[in-house]
């Protein structure tokens, strides 16, 4: 058995954190809510490791939710930032570096323009103004188990039947900004004919995670995401793939590495956040031309943002995405191989029901049997036996994401050391989650 860590110093933090923030975080996944506990409060971080303000160090299997794609504090990536902040902060005016990051997207994915915003959430919320100002038409779908930001009218559950339109994730949330919005089942090609059949008219935009990431890993059906642009391209409504988790972290190319350069379509509008922007505040939506040109200053739907294509961020972003070359994604699909196997060897030897799925770098580990194809699937896991999971990992040196419905992140500093961690830990954990 591993010995809980001293984590006084986290303890004092959460008591006055709570005291003047809700539930002590600044975004609910950082709360210990679903494993139970106290988060652990980080003080700096190196490489794949994390150092906590009670002096502990973790292997950081979270990344920051996916942008830390060549680990913390990339001392190369680092000078540039420094940099840059040397020359000023925020200037309210075009830069060099926001040219330079468009045109390294560009290169990378099939969008012929980008507009920078500041977040995941702003990129979809404007993708989806503009799919309405760009069409004239208001229905926006969306599936089951897909996660696009916090934007209202994407805070949706599933209405009575399918094809009947969706209501409020959330208290919060008026009807009147989700009684545009269709769920569906993930995977579902009956439902997608259906709900287009009766509304395809109305519909500006399907919006769908390139592989899905936010229910754990549940990859498209092969050719599913085609199977959506040509349904999309039949009705007269623009198809927008999320990438703001796999954007330049499932592949090179992003989820569209995995099959739209594939199969060769390509989606009408797409966003992206995360590993663009290097640690800082970055996202971004794209998309062709015809449509990017209705975009505000050149046409009529408004767009706007005080920091977006902020200087540092940008350059942050850029020099993450110079430095993502091929040895980069081949590093982190050894290190993700390394850690699958452990997690298989480990988890089959506890008798742990366990199910791994991929999406190029990136995966995820249900703790059920059997293949995830959709929410459905994904929320039928022991999450008790997830909670027991995390903290014997936690106690050993790794900080896992703290809810069984996320990706565990590498990074290209996941080294043989940081690895060999992570699979000393896990035969102690898989028995302790067996047992819970
Ligand atoms: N889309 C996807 C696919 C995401 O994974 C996320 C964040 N996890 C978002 C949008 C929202 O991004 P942000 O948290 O930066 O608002």
């Amino acid at each position: 058995m591993v010995t809980p860590r001293p984590h006084a110093g986290s303890g004092a933090l959460f008591e006055r954190a709570r005291a003047v923030t809700p539930g002590g975080v600044n975004s609910p996944v950082r709360a210990f809510n679903a494993v139970g506990g106290t988060p652990r409060f980080i003080r700096s971080a190196q490489g794949a490791w994390l150092t906590d303000v009670d002096g502990n160090d973790y292997v950081d299997l979270i990344c920051s939710w996916g942008p830390m794609l060549l680990g913390h504090a990339h001392p190369e990536v680092l000078a540039e930032v420094n940099a840059a902040v040397a020359r000023g902060t925020s200037y309210g005016t075009p830069t060099e570096p926001e040219v330079e990051l468009a045109e390294e997207i560009v290169r990378r994915t099939p969008v012929d323009r980008v507009r920078f915003v500041s977040s995941g959430t702003e990129a979809t919320m404007s993708a989806i103004r503009l799919a309405r100002g760009f069409t004239g038409r208001d229905v926006i779908v969306k599936f089951a188990g897909n996660y696009h930001g916090h934007v209202d009218a994407l805070l949706a559950q599933a209405g009575s039947g399918l094809a009947t339109f969706a209501v409020p994730g959330t208290p919060g949330v008026p009807t009147s900004a989700t009684d545009l919005t269709l769920v569906l089942p993930y995977n579902d090609r009956a439902a997608v004919t259906a709900a287009f059949a009766e509304h395809g008219q109305r519909i500006a935009a399907l919006i769908v995670e390139a592989t899905p990431g936010n229910m754990g890993i549940v990859p498209p059906e092969p050719g599913f995401n085609a199977f959506l642009t040509e349904t999309c391209r039949s009705a007269g409504a623009l198809f927008i793939s999320d990438e703001v988790m796999t954007g330049f972290r499932a592949t090179a190319q992003g989820g569209w590495g995995l099959d739209g350069a594939v199969e060769g379509w390509t989606p009408d509008l797409m966003t992206f956040g995360k590993v663009m922007g290097g640690g800082f505040p970055a996202a971004a939506f794209g998309g062709r031309a015809d449509v990017m040109s209705h975009l505000s200053p050149e046409g009529n739907v408004y767009q706007a943002g005080t920091l977006s294509g902020n200087p540092i961020a940008t350059t942050a972003g850029l020099a993450t995405l110079r430095r993502a070359g091929d040895e980069v994604y081949a590093h982190l699909t050894a290190a993700g191989n390394a850690i699958k196997a452990g997690i298989t060897d480990a988890f089959t030897a506890a008798g742990l029901p366990h199910r791994i799925q991929s999406a190029g770098t990136m995966f995820s580990v249900f703790l059920r049997d059997g293949e995830v194809r959709n929410f459905a699937d994904a929320s039928a896991q022991d999450e008790k036996a997830y909670a027991a999971l995390f903290h014997a990992m936690l106690d050993a040196g790794v900080y896992l994401p703290p809810s069984a419905y996320e990706c565990w992140f590498v990074s290209a500093a996941h080294d043989d050391r940081a690895v060999q961690t992570v699979l000393d830990a896990l035969p102690g954990a898989a028995r302790a989650a067996a047992a819970a």
